[in-house]
């Protein structure tokens, strides 16, 4: 395979090169792998920093928060090979383009594909980050499964009438509007009475309680509807057709983010290289083995990942895509794994100022435990991969 980019891609690149190094602040390049670089209080619950929603507003403001979209939407119209170039660059600096992906990645493309004229006038600022939204789509009996979503909305007059409950609807204590998935038609089979309403975070009858993770942080929280009275205007796209935009939202969810899993991966190989060197492991048989399998794997996902971005590229499908997410989050989990084995006892030292890297390794190790359940879970992924991939048969 050979990877050769255009004298314009090259430029385009150059051009991302010079805008990071004038404007990204000291906060953000010190973002790495699994951490999150939230606030959080003595509550737990999470918030999102000023520097945070200062540099997202000032990559939108440039074009830089989503390239292929144009400037009014914070792109520069990028094609889809500099889209690429723009998610090298971001993830293999380790540079986040926001704290909070669901105004971004989820509300604002599924408003633009959906929307009202009036709906879609709420893209910007959900792209722009200066509304926060939440996605309320799992509940305690509807995650894997999320056609079977029981959340009722019932029309009564100009409104719709919302009871139920979602969770682990993340950042939803801070958020000020939610893109909830709610169940319309109750009699109709269970994929088509479902429908999406845009619904204010303070509309009364709705109450927010915080989830802490194993963290101790609450960037999750369940959300309880009694009774809240939700405008008919909020109904986005058709009336029991929400099913297709929960397609479309998923989606938007995993595009480009096979570059970060695979970038996630390939700067903790290359820090676990160094550590081994640091603790004079290097020439420790065992280690080495470990170390060049875990690296074979993050090559080879990378060059899966261009295989599948030629084809998508050319106008085809990209099946390897459907791989990426299930591999890049169980090659994290293993990559952390190895990070902790090579600390030996050291591992169990918790002062931040004595412990190997400020303790990064064992905070990842608690948060990447999330990486194969959110978005997805594996099980679920080697489904959706067995089925649609490989054509094999629906399990019983
Ligand atoms: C960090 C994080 C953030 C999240 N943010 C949001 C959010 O903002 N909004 C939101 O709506 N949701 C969010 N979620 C929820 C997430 O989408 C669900 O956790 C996920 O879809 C799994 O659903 P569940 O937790 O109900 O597990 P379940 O669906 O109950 O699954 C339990 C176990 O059974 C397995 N399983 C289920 N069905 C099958 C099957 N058919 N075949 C084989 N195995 C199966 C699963 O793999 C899993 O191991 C978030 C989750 C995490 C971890």
């Amino acid at each position: 395979m050979k990877l050769a980019r255009s004298a314009d891609d090259e430029a385009f690149r150059k051009r991302l090169a010079e805008f990071l190094e004038e404007h990204c602040p000291p906060e953000a390049r010190l973002s790495n792998d699994f951490i999150a670089s939230s606030e959080a209080g003595d509550d737990g619950v999470v918030s999102i920093p000023c520097w945070a929603r200062k540099w997202q507003a000032c990559l939108f403001d440039h074009g830089w928060m989503v390239p292929g979209y144009p400037p009014e939407l914070g792109g520069c119209n990028a094609t889809p090979s500099q889209t690429l170039v723009y998610f090298e660059e971001m993830t293999g600096r380790g540079i986040p383009r926001s704290l909070h992906f669901v105004g971004y990645a989820i509300a604002g493309p599924s408003l633009l594909e959906f929307g009202s004229d009036e709906q879609r006038r709420l893209a910007p600022a959900a792209i722009r980050g200066d509304t926060i939204w939440c996605a309320g789509m799992s509940e305690p009996g509807a995650g894997s499964d999320l056609a079977s979503l029981s959340t009722r909305a019932e029309r009564q007059g100009d409104e719709y009438v919302v009871n139920g409950q979602k969770v682990w609807t993340s950042y939803a204590m801070l958020a000020s509007k939610c893109l909830c998935y709610v169940r319309t038609d109750p009699d109709a089979p269970r994929h088509e009475g479902i429908s999406a309403l845009i619904i204010d975070m303070d509309t009364p009858g709705l109450e927010v309680r915080p989830l802490r993770d194993i963290s101790g942080h609450a960037e999750f929280a369940e959300v309880f509807f009694t009774d809240v009275r939700v405008p008919a205007a909020n109904l986005l796209g058709e009336l029991n057709r929400g099913w297709q935009i929960t397609i479309g939202a998923l989606a938007h969810e995993r595009s480009g983010l096979w570059v970060e899993g695979v970038a996630i991966c390939q700067r903790s190989i290359d820090d676990i290289v160094a550590m081994a060197r640091r603790r004079g492991l290097d020439d420790d048989p065992v280690i080495r083995r470990r170390v060049a399998e875990l690296y074979a794997r993050v090559r080879g996902l990378r060059a899966l990942g261009y295989k599948g971005f030629a084809s998508f590229a050319q106008g085809g499908s990209a099946p390897e895509h459907s791989l990426m997410k299930v591999a890049t989050s169980e090659l994290q989990q293993e990559l952390v794994e190895l990070a902790l084995d090579l600390q030996g006892a050291s591992l169990a030292v918790t002062d931040p100022g004595r412990s190997e890297e400020g303790g990064r390794w064992q905070r990842s190790f608690i948060k990447v435990l999330a990486a194969t359940i959110g978005g997805g879970t594996s099980e679920v992924q080697r489904n959706v991969i067995a089925q649609r991939v490989l054509g094999l048969p629906r399990g019983s």
